[in-house]
């Protein structure tokens, strides 16, 4: 769905918030905001609501998480009447649900869309933000709240030549909104992550010839995806409120699939590692990554898991050579793990082709196709599946100054510094929801999304009613909390990769492990935090 702009009622005054992004999070944060009774603003630089699920429209994208935990837990009502078509939803399908969210809590009123925020500065003397759009606005707020999203920013790699090719380019994470006709064309995709693990066979059932660019090969499971279960529905419905806090107390939150366990993997004989390892590949979904405690953290582990997944690919993949390069040789889960549909099979059709770009780099992009440094491709389209500047990249481009002249970009020079995730020291009154620093990417984004959002609410509420001006991270609670998630994560299996969570795949960006990994410890932690009167900040 389409949305004209809506012009900002000049006039208006200051609001009391200003909500950066209208997907699932600004959506929530605006209703829980108007609940509380605050005037509300939503900036959003789409033409439409759904942020990630707005502009990943590739063919193929689906949730990785299951449709019945996908979903707003808020409204008891909401989740009773909707009704899920499939065990992993489709984009469109999602698209459509937060539109009747949208609708049916009377959100569009509060959105501007079409605007996109390109800075905001903090001033101390009437404790106010100021946010300009590239639409000509000047609005004034007290709190600014950043819903932007974590994988938001499309990372197109600089390629030499890029500009001159003649047929037509795409990124998967903006694709455009109609539909668009790969038959009889000759298609070159770039990267082998879960977008493209997703769009592949889409794409080549369609197209005249696919040939894949892989710099790295990638772990994946079989989503074993299909139309929704209706028995396991009603049962989740029937006690949805008790399933919901059920996963909530998961790891990842996540709950149907993943049933964890209290075993080493080297607990187990090779037999009984199999035998658990084929029960979950056979069920589908990250449960896999749940069949022992200590797959993320002991590599001799995490080693037998790898082992069982290569074992799958070269028993799918018909050419040898083919199934060699797929064969991911780094720690499973390290970077996300993918869930797909028939990828590893989509190799066998005579007419799709593997390049190994670490043996046979790319040079440069030509009009006609691309040049490796040993063969050249021809193609007619070139599909970028090459991922986002996770995490930092889409706050960073908007200019935010705080107290005393810091820009973000200057606070972040070293990677990311919040307190908690959702706040940064030298920026009053401005909230970040699933932002660096919390476990947002590494769980079932909307439980977390919900947790931050509710937070936020109950804070800026405080804020309120105590007639404080502004609330803001101390420096000793920042620092702390730095140093806390690094060391959660060097105690796991996580930085020992190049993955988007460190950073590694942005020429230049700082290499720190971005996420908090501990939920739902860090839950307990923020509810500390707030009963003990909102510790670790300072409020003026
Ligand atoms: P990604 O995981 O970052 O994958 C990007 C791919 O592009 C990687 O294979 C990467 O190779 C390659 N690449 C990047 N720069 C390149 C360059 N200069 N030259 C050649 N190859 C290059 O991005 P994504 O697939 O869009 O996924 C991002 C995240 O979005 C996922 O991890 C997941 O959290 C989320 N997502 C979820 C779903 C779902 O719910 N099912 C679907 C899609 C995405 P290297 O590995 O060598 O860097």
């Amino acid at each position: 769905m389409e949305m004209t702009t809506r012009p900002f009622i000049a006039n208006t005054g200051q609001l009391d918030a200003i909500i950066v992004g209208a997907g699932i999070a600004g959506l929530y944060m605006l209703h829980r905001l108007r609940q509380a009774g605050l005037s509300v603003l939503v900036l959003e630089r789409g033409k439409g609501v759904g942020g990630t699920w707005y502009w990943n429209r590739y063919p193929g994208a689906r949730c990785d998480v299951e449709s019945l935990e996908y979903s707003y837990s808020f409204s008891e009502r909401l989740q009773q009447e909707w009704n899920w078509s499939e065990r992993y939803s489709g984009q469109p399908e999602i698209l459509d649900y937060i539109n009747h969210v949208a609708n049916r809590f009377d959100l569009l009123s509060g959105i501007q869309f079409g605007t996109k925020v390109e800075k905001a500065r903090y001033d101390e003397t009437h404790a106010c933000w100021i946010i300009n759009t590239d639409q000509g606005d000047r609005i004034t707020s007290k709190f600014l709240i950043m819903a932007t999203g974590c994988l938001s920013s499309a990372n197109i790699p600089q390629i030499e030549g890029r500009e001159s090719f003649k047929g037509a380019t795409y990124h998967t994470g903006s694709w455009p909104h109609h539909e668009i006709d790969f038959s009889g064309q000759r298609v070159g995709v770039i990267g082998t992550g879960s977008s493209a693990i997703q769009a592949i066979p889409h794409i080549a059932a369609e197209c005249e010839s696919l040939t894949v660019f892989q710099r790295t090969a990638n772990y994946s499971v079989p989503a074993r995806n299909g139309t929704i279960n209706k028995t396991y529905e009603a049962e989740v419905k029937a006690n949805y409120a008790e399933f919901r806090k059920r996963n909530r107390m998961m790891p990842a939150a996540l709950g149907s699939t993943f049933t964890g366990s209290n075993q080493s993997a080297l607990e187990a004989s090779p037999e009984e590692q199999q035998m658990e390892f084929a029960k979950r590949w056979n069920i589908g979904g990250f449960g896999f990554l749940g069949a022992y405690n200590d797959l993320t953290i002991n590599k001799e582990s995490n080693d037998v898991a790898a082992e069982f997944v290569r074992e799958r690919i070269r028993e799918t993949v018909a050419d040898a050579n083919t199934a060699g390069l797929l064969c991911p040789d780094s720690v499973i889960g390290c970077k996300r793990l993918c869930l797909d549909t028939n990828y590893f099979e989509t190799y066998n059709m005579p007419h799709v082709h593997l390049v190994d770009i670490r043996e046979d780099p790319i040079q440069r992009i030509m009009p006609t196709g691309i040049r490796c440094k040993n063969t050249v491709y021809e193609l007619d389209d070139i599909v970028f599946a090459t991922g986002f500047d996770a995490m930092t990249g889409t706050l960073l481009r908007i200019r935010i100054t705080g107290r005393s002249g810091l820009t973000l970009q200057d606070a972040w020079k070293a990677g990311p510094r919040t307190y908690l995730g959702l706040t940064v020291k030298g920026f009053p009154n401005m909230f970040l929801i699933s932002g660096p620093g919390s476990p947002s990417v590494l769980t079932n984004m909307i439980v977390s999304i919900e947790q931050h959002v509710e937070w936020i609410e109950r804070c800026v509420s405080y804020i309120l009613e105590k007639q404080y001006s502004a609330i803001e991270a101390e420096q000793g609670s920042q620092d702390g909390w730095v140093e806390h998630v690094n060391l959660i994560a060097s105690k796991t299996l996580y930085p020992s990769c190049n993955s988007w969570y460190r950073g590694a795949n942005i020429p230049g960006k700082p290499r720190v492990f971005m996420p908090h990994i501990g939920f739902p410890t860090y839950v307990a932690q923020c509810e500390e935090v707030e009963s003990a009167g909102y510790s670790g900040f300072e409020f003026y």
